[in-house]
């Protein structure tokens, strides 16, 4: 099983990071390590003094595929949630600096938080038209749209497959809209997926 992560595909975000606008999608992956699933805490790591979260839809793989083209992939994932992946910022931002690889910063354990799956035939509206959000201690802290994704789902299945083998179990996270902030032990984070509450998480 692996995580594939997509980096900055909402505009805003991309703003905020004062990053460039991407002309493709930008992926990396998470190993199975990273995995935090029924609502288990997080436990702030010691190399960071900048944990952050990030909530994104993901989707879960329910078929092998390679160079799946866009038409198609809507075959490939049966079921979305919403996740948090978890980024050590300050380390990020090094990475970012020296041009080094982001495992560090991305992928360590328990980096990958997701929430109870929901057949994606119960929003027949489709993957573009999710609306979810993040409150951390009761307070809505990101509001996202999957509509103002820059690369839409199907775009992005077929692009990441291009170059890695999706397989069952696999789970894509599909980018972060804005509002990305700091998590501090004691918090609580409750992200909700068109009004179903589907992930907590209480960081320690
Ligand atoms: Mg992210």
């Amino acid at each position: 099983m692996k995580i594939i992560c997509i980096g900055q595909n909402y505009l805003e975000h991309v703003k905020e990071l004062q990053a460039k606008v991407p002309e493709e999608p930008v992926f990396f992956c998470k190993p199975d390590t990273a995995l935090l699933i029924r609502n288990r805490p997080f436990y702030v790591p010691d190399f960071t003094k900048e944990p952050n979260y990030e909530t994104e839809l993901v989707l879960r793989v329910c078929k092998v595929g390679k160079n799946i083209d866009p038409k198609f992939a809507r075959d490939y994932y049966d079921a979305y949630t919403l996740g948090f992946d978890f980024t050590a910022r300050d380390l990020q931002r090094t990475c970012r600096e020296e041009g080094l690889p982001w495992e560090i910063c991305k992928s360590f354990d328990n980096s990958a938080a997701i929430g109870e799956f929901i057949s994606k035939e119960k929003f027949p509206q489709g993957p573009q038209g999710l609306h979810f959000e993040l409150k951390k201690n009761g307070r809505v802290c990101q509001s996202g749209d999957t509509a103002d994704m820059i690369f839409p789902v199907d775009r992005l299945i077929s692009h990441v497959s291009r170059f890695l083998t999706l397989r069952t179990g696999d789970y894509i996270f599909t980018g972060t809209p804005p509002g990305i902030g700091k998590i501090e032990i004691g918090d609580l984070l409750e992200a909700s997926l068109e009004g179903i509450p589907v992930l907590r998480c209480a960081i320690k």
